[in-house]
C-alpha cells in the first residue's frame, strides 16, 4: 500500500465528508493505493456515525473510536500502530490542512529519501495573539534545544517513512515533538515543506492557552528523557557531587578559620547555612540518581535499540 492517511479527530462531524472527498480526489488522480485511518478521540457529536457511513461507501476508510477523549497524541499513536502504508501522512480533520499537499509530501519521502517531512504553515490563518506569536516563541525554543532546523514543529500535516512511525511512541502531549522523538530514535533526515494553511471552516479549535504551559513542560521532559533517560546518574550524580563538594569545602574553610584563626560566631554566618543547604541538596540529588538508575535498570525497554541493518544473521 502506498499511503496511510491518519486523521485524529474530536467533534469534527461537519468537516469529515468534505475532507474524505477531497483526499479521494487527490489520491485517485495520482493513482495511489491508500487507507484513511480516522481516530475518533471520544467525540460527543455525530463524528463516529459519519465515519461509519463513509466506511460503507469507501472500503479504504478505517476507523478507531476511543471510549473517551484521550488527546491528539493518543489518537496519533493508535493510528501509527495500525498504519500499513509505505508512507504515513498525518493531517488534522478540520480542513485547515490541504490534501493537495499529499503527493508532494509522499514524493519527498520516496524520491528524496527523507525519513520525515514536516509541514510549515508559513502563512497562517489563526488568531495572531493566542496562536501565531506564542507558537513562534515555542518553535524557537524547540529549534534551539533539539538542533532540528524546523520552523513549525507542531504542524498537523506531516509525512513519515513507515518505519519511523513504528518506532516512536507518542503519549501525553508529545505530538508537538514528533520530530524530536524521530531524531532521538536515529532518523536524522528530517525535511520541511511549506504547506497551504486554511482558515477553520467548521467548529472551534480544541487547544486553548493551557497548551503553552503543557507544551514547555513536555519539551523539558522530552529533552531530559532523551538525554539522560537511560543513564540518570550522569545527570543527578554530577550535580549532586558538585553541590555536596562545594558545601564540604565551605565547611572545611569554616573549620580552619575556627581552629587556626580563632574566629567565633560561625553559626551566625549566612555561609554556614548555605553550606548545610547545598550539602543536603547534593545528597538528595545523588540519591535521586541512584533511584533513577534502579528504575531504569528495571524498565522493560532498557535494551530496546533500533537496529538498522544486519549481516549474516
Ligand atoms: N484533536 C483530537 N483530540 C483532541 C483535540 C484535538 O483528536 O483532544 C484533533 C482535532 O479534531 C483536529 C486536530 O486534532 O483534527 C487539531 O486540532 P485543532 O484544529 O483544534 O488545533 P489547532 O489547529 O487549533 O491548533
Ligand atoms: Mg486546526
Amino acid at each position: 500500500m502506498d499511503i496511510s492517511i491518519i486523521i485524529p479527530l474530536y467533534n469534527e462531524e461537519e468537516s469529515l465528508p468534505e475532507l474524505v472527498d477531497w483526499i479521494k480526489r487527490v489520491v485517485d488522480a495520482h493513482q495511489l493505493s491508500y487507507e484513511i485511518i480516522m481516530i475518533d478521540d471520544g467525540s460527543n457529536d455525530g463524528s463516529w456515525e459519519i465515519i461509519e457511513q463513509l466506511k460503507a461507501a469507501n472500503q479504504n476508510i478505517k476507523g478507531i473510536k476511543f471510549q473517551r477523549n484521550y488527546g491528539k497524541s493518543a489518537a496519533l499513536n493508535e493510528g501509527f500502530k495500525a498504519a500499513l502504508g509505505d508512507v504515513v501522512i498525518t493531517m488534522d480533520a478540520d480542513m485547515q490542512d490541504s490534501p493537495d499537499e499529499i503527493p508532494e509530501l509522499r514524493r519527498m519521502i520516496v524520491d528524496e529519501g527523507f525519513d520525515m517531512v514536516s509541514g510549515w504553515k508559513k502563512k497562517r490563518y489563526d488568531n495572531t495573539f493566542t496562536k501565531n506569536i506564542p507558537s513562534k516563541l515555542f518553535n524557537a525554543v524547540a529549534r534551539k534545544k533539539s538542533g532540528i532546523k524546523l520552523h513549525d514543529f507542531n504542524c498537523g500535516l506531516k509525512s513519515y517513512r513507515n518505519k519511523v512511525v513504528k518506532s516512536i511512541e507518542v503519549y501525553g502531549e508529545m505530538h508537538r515533538y514528533i520530530p524530536i522523538l524521530a531524531k532521538w530514535s536515529g532518523f536524522r533526515k528530517i525535511g520541511e515543506k511549506v504547506v497551504e494553511h486554511r482558515p477553520r471552516k467548521y467548529g472551534n479549535t480544541k487547544f486553548g492557552w493551557e497548551r503553552f504551559i503543557n507544551g514547555f513542560l513536555d519539551l523539558a521532559s522530552i529533552m531530559f528523557v532523551g538525554k539522560f533517560g537511560k543513564r540518570p546518574m550522569h545527570f543527578f550524580g554530577l550535580w549532586g557531587t558538585i553541590s555536596f563538594l562545594l558545601g564540604f569545602i565551605i565547611f572545611l574553610w569554616l573549620t580552619v578559620s575556627k581552629y587556626f584563626f580563632n574566629e567565633t560566631g560561625l553559626t551566625q554566618r549566612p555561609l554556614f547555612f548555605f553550606a548545610i543547604m547545598i550539602m543536603i541538596i547534593g545528597t538528595q540529588l545523588f540519591l535521586a540518581g541512584f533511584i533513577g538508575e534502579l528504575i531504569s535498570r528495571n524498565a522493560p525497554d532498557r535494551n530496546s535499540y533500533l537496529i538498522e541493518k544486519k549481516l549474516g544473521l
